[in-house]
């Protein structure tokens, strides 16, 4: 789906639509869903904020033939996910706002939000979705699985190409790839992502994005190889030439893999703050 596109029936029950938004290159969008049937239906993730992502919102509920929205769900509350959602609350609320509990105190100003746990069961027309807890990008992140379209709307746990991006202060590699494994168990067909093609290969994308994580983590131990190493000399190892602007991005990223790998015990922090050193530990 790109930016400018009409809405596209997906599946038994969703529907999707890209919403101009202010988000992380390479993309320039993210994408809203519709779960629903029978003139209700869930609106997921209404993406960014203005005239054009108003559009895009609205076509994509005449498209799934909404008439009564039954609430807002957010994935994750990162801006590029939740800009828009004042604005629809406006247009066709008053409605609820549901959200990881940990996302409640970080939504946007004046909307209120209801706590969404793991494992819930929604329904939405003839259809319903079950809400898959899946931190790793954000801690307060939700998937959403459709059984009958055998579908997970998943949010920013996998891009539809390249990688997504997992750094702290709130991103963890252990938790990430635990909700991987969460997600891979539901033995999705469709996965439909915030961000690039939405994929009808859905064990693929969820295994290219756990092979790519554990090669980042292998960069990342051979980075130690010699002997302790500085924060910047393995962001330096593992994205060599990377642009000086992408440095604490990239930075972030390696700490959240440092992160994983001291809590499994096979690094140390030898330093006193995010700099390290870091070293492999004895044995390890
Ligand atoms: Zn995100």
């Amino acid at each position: 789906m790109n930016p400018g596109e009409g809405a596209r029936r997906l599946g038994e029950g969703l529907w999707g639509i890209s919403v101009p938004s202010d988000t992380l290159a390479p993309w320039t969008s993210t994408h809203a869903y519709v779960v629903g049937d029978a003139g209700v239906g869930w609106l997921i993730d209404p993406g960014g904020a203005g005239t054009e992502a108003d559009a895009a919102v609205d076509a994509l509920l005449q498209a799934a033939g909404v008439r009564d929205l039954k609430g807002v769900l957010l994935t994750h509350t990162h801006r590029d996910h939740v800009a828009g959602v004042a604005s629809v609350l406006r247009r066709h609320g008053p409605v609820a706002v549901w959200a990881h509990p940990a996302g409640l105190a970080r939504l946007p100003s004046g909307v209120g939000g209801r706590p969404l746990g793991p494992d819930r069961r929604l329904v939405a027309g003839p259809h319903f979705l079950v809400t898959v807890e899946t931190p790793g990008h954000a801690s307060d992140h939700l998937a959403f699985w459709l059984p009958d379209a055998r579908a997970l709307v998943a949010g920013d746990l996998v891009a539809g190409r390249g990688s997504t991006w997992v750094g702290t202060p709130d991103g963890d590699v252990g938790d990430y790839l635990a909700s991987l494994a969460r997600a891979a168990a539901l033995d999705p067909v469709l996965v439909a992502p915030g961000h690039g093609p939405v994929r009808s290969d859905g064990r693929r994308v969820l295994d290219e994005a756990r092979v790519h994580r554990l090669e980042r983590e292998r960069a990342v131990w051979d980075g130690l190889a010699a002997g302790p190493a500085s924060l910047a000399r393995l962001r330096e190892h593992v994205y060599p030439g990377l642009d000086p602007a992408a440095h604490d991005l990239a930075e972030r990223s390696v700490l959240a893999h440092l992160r994983k790998l001291m809590r499994e015990t096979r690094v140390m922090h030898l330093g006193t703050d995010a700099e390290g050193p870091f070293a492999r530990a004895p044995g390890a």
